[in-house]
């Protein structure tokens, strides 16, 4: 189907939740906000922009109209102080200078 969620000066813009969540929580939406080109599903740049995780979750969440067909596989993201596997899409993280990252509980403030 066509993204309703880019044609922003149609007639289709709609207050549903479910369009805004998909121009915010999706790979579509944002794909076509940075004017990459061409199909989000096969764009070299997208899986450059975002951790691999949030690339796949972007692009396989339910607020996708398409899901990425064949998403790549990824290692978990884990905290670099406790060792918990944090999940970028939901769990609160810090990333620290030097890349590493800590959940909620090993946060430095
Ligand atoms: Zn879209
Ligand atoms: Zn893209
Ligand atoms: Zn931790």
């Amino acid at each position: 189907m066509v993204c309703a969620a880019v044609l922003s000066n149609g007639p289709v813009v709609s207050k549903s939740s479910c369009l805004v969540k998909h121009s915010r929580f999706t790979l579509c939406a944002a794909h076509h906000t940075e004017e990459h080109g061409g199909d989000w599903k096969s764009c070299e740049v997208c899986p450059k922009t975002w951790p691999l995780e949030m690339y796949v979750w972007y692009g396989t969440n339910k607020w996708n109209f398409e899901k990425l067909e064949n998403p790549p596989s990824y290692e978990p993201t884990h905290c670099g102080a406790c060792g918990r596997v944090i999940v970028l899409s939901k769990d609160g993280y810090s990333v620290n200078p030097d890349g590493s990252h800590r959940c909620m509980d090993c946060w430095e403030h």
